[in-house]
């Protein structure tokens, strides 16, 4: 373990073998921007700016394999230019990647997300990318605030996913893309499509939400699995603990950085602060279920 980690290293010599599958970090450069009538550097230092970024990342942290996704930024162009890139640098990692790309069903971005689907078509993507707070419009993750084109967008990329056999990770948060909203998206999707809903939640009231309902959900047949990153502290607490008496929510809950948004040892920190949950549930977290998830369909 790195001599920068030595709460990882104690943890690594009481448990050897300890193996990480970072099931969401960020490619792109976020750079200066002006936010809120501000101008504002938050990465600076810390952007993964391309791909030998995201592998020191790994490197560092002695991570076994991560899934990548293009930074999204305010201006839309952004993530659909990563996609460009990130198939292609991506099958020079030896495998220690798994790339996914940015998709948005935003009417305005129609001809840049026609262009994304063939791509991914071209290269075998198993792996699809999406936050209404991304998005170039203002819809939210409801359906009802939809339009007929921004419908038929989400449906092309719904059909992508369900032949491709892909995951669609879905960025939840506040307001627009609340899970309560995004349920509605999962619910419009139906069965036969893996939804990642990153975040856990995303906020409090979120995670208030999500973590009752993950077992219902797997009952209804839905296919959901969520992550633990920039998730309060309490939800990661409480998520392994439902865990423990609770399968559905134990195969369900993925370790995640969200790197750079995320930093790696805080994230880590808050799934082993609780081993007293059982090595098994969290070798499932770090582990287990994002390989089930995501290792099963990496693209060839
Ligand atoms: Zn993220």
């Amino acid at each position: 373990m790195s001599a920068e980690l030595p709460f990882l290293a104690a943890f690594a010599r009481l448990w050897p073998g300890l193996r990480v599958i970072d099931s969401h970090v960020h490619v792109g450069v976020w750079g200066r921007r002006t936010v809120a009538g501000r101008s504002i550097e938050p990465f600076r230092h810390h952007e993964h700016a391309s791909l030998v970024d995201v592998l020191r990342h790994l490197r560092r942290h002695r991570i076994d394999l991560a899934v990548v996704v293009p930074t999204y930024s305010p201006d839309p162009r952004t993530a659909f230019a990563e996609n460009r890139l990130l198939p292609e640098s991506a099958k020079k990692a030896g495998g220690r990647l798994i790339p996914g790309c940015w998709v948005d069903p935003s009417p305005a971005v129609a001809g840049l997300l026609r262009e994304t689907l063939d791509l991914a078509r071209e290269h075998g993507i198993r792996v699809l990318k999406t936050s209404c707070d991304g998005w170039a419009g203002k819809s939210s993750a409801d359906p009802a605030s939809w339009g007929r084109a921004l419908t038929r967008n989400m449906e092309r990329i719904l059909e992508y996913v369900r032949a491709a056999g892909a995951v669609f990770q879905v960025h939840t948060g506040h307001d627009r893309s609340h899970v309560r909203l995004v349920e509605k998206l999962v619910r419009f999707a139906g069965e036969g499509i893996t939804f990642h809903l990153v975040h856990l939640g995303g906020c409090v009231s979120g995670q208030f939400y999500l973590l009752p309902r993950l077992r219902e959900w797997t009952d209804e047949g839905l296919d959901v699995v969520t992550d633990t990153s920039m998730a309060s502290g309490f939800a990661v607490r409480w998520s392994l603990r439902l865990a423990r008496t609770n399968p559905a929510v134990a195969n369900r809950v993925l370790f995640a950085s969200d790197a750079p948004w995320g930093t790696f040892e805080s994230e880590i920190s808050k799934v082993l602060a609780t081993v007293g949950s059982g090595t098994t549930i969290v070798r499932k977290v770090l582990f287990d279920n994002a390989a089930r998830v995501y290792m099963t369909r990496s693209s060839g």
